[in-house]
């Protein structure tokens, strides 16, 4: 029996793909690539195509035996989001909805969900658990939720269990080297530092200053990228094994401000980072920082790369290695 992974091309996605080939398990991989790399897929099937094109997701699971799906298939960009909601309904909640109905259907009643510590929006209480109040400052994130919503309701009415875990900031590549972090165009923090630190940008923009944080700029809890892949494959086990369905945060428990994770990767890299301080950047929370303490307990998770200098170095290893990152096509 296959794992179906949508968005296994992408960045976190290629690294669960990863996790779950070193596992030796069957996988089936589907991704529109709008954002993934055809290169970073390092194992199972691949098809190309979109979960809104119903003949072709029929196609996939016609063709495999599918028993468990782990979904990041998404678009993800929380300043994007708030000029273009509608390309966030379309793709992340459609899209969901289309591979859920598919799934019912086939009757394969599994799925570990991508989700985001941006369901939360503005934190009621630091570090945030689950049962903290979710309302998003961004559409992105309300995306997000209104998926882990609809997944809540076909387990009442279908038995689709799922596990949703809310990721804070992924950061790092696969301490082996093959794959690693390469949007277009990028906007997460950590890679636009590298950037910066490859001569690549001029400099990098901290947006806002004048957050209710030690030093103004805003605090995110950042997680590596295998860290993260491991947890789902600990949810798929943990789903195989009959249990219900759940919510989990992955996160280290700390934060780091922006100014903070600039400093860190001017030690690690040793080369100069420029920094200009720019306005805020609309739909940003000052302060996201998990608490982890259920997915440890309930998964067994245990994350291997603690210090965020180290996730920054593994970083640094694929940006140094890969200066354009992966290549075209
Ligand atoms: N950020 C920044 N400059 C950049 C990119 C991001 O100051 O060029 C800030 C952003 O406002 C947020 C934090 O860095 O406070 C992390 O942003 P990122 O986009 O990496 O992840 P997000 O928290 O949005 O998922």
């Amino acid at each position: 029996m296959a794992v179906l992974v949508t968005g296994g091309a992408g960045y976190i996605g290629s690294h669960a793909v990863a996790a779950l080939a070193e596992r030796g398990e069957e996988i089936v991989v589907v991704d529109n690539l709008q954002q993934g790399h055809r290169d970073a897929v390092t194992g199972g099937k691949l098809y190309v195509g979109d979960l809104r094109d119903a003949d072709f997701l029929e196609t996939v699971f016609k063709e495999n035996k599918i028993d468990s799906v782990i979904h990041f298939a998404a678009n993800s960009l929380v300043g994007e989001s708030m000029t273009l909601p509608g390309k966030y309904y379309h793709n992340n909640v459609y899209g969901t909805l289309c591979l859920l109905e598919k799934m019912i259907e086939h009757n394969v009643l599994r799925i570990v969900f991508s989700s985001t510590a941006a369901t939360y929006g503005e934190p009621e209480n630091v570090p945030i658990d689950e049962f903290d109040r979710t309302l998003p400052t961004n559409a992105y994130g309300e995306t997000k939720l209104a998926m882990e919503k609809m997944m809540k309701w076909f387990d009442v009415a279908h038995g689709l269990k799922y596990v949703s875990l809310r990721y804070f900031n992924a950061a790092g590549a696969h301490p082996d080297g093959k794959i690693g972090e390469d949007h277009s165009p990028e906007t997460h923090l950590v890679p636009i530092v590298l950037q910066a630190a490859l001569g690549k940008r001029p400099h990098i923009s901290v947006f806002g200053e004048d957050y209710e944080t030690p030093d103004g700029s805003c605090i995110r809890d950042y997680i590596h990228v295998s860290d993260l892949a491991e947890a789902h494959v600990l949810a798929v086990h943990r789903l195989r094994s009959g249990a219900d369905s759940a919510i989990y945060n992955l996160g280290n428990g700390q934060g780091f401000s922006v100014k903070e994770v600039i400093d860190i990767a001017r030690n690690v890299t040793g080369r100069e980072i420029k920094a200009v301080i720019e306005p805020r950047r609309a739909g940003d929370p000052a302060v996201l920082v998990a608490s982890s303490d259920r997915a440890r307990k309930e998964l067994g998770w245990e994350p291997k790369f603690a210090s965020l200098e180290d996730i920054i170095r593994s970083a640094w290893g694929w940006h140094l290695a890969n200066p354009e990152g992966y290549a075209k096509g």
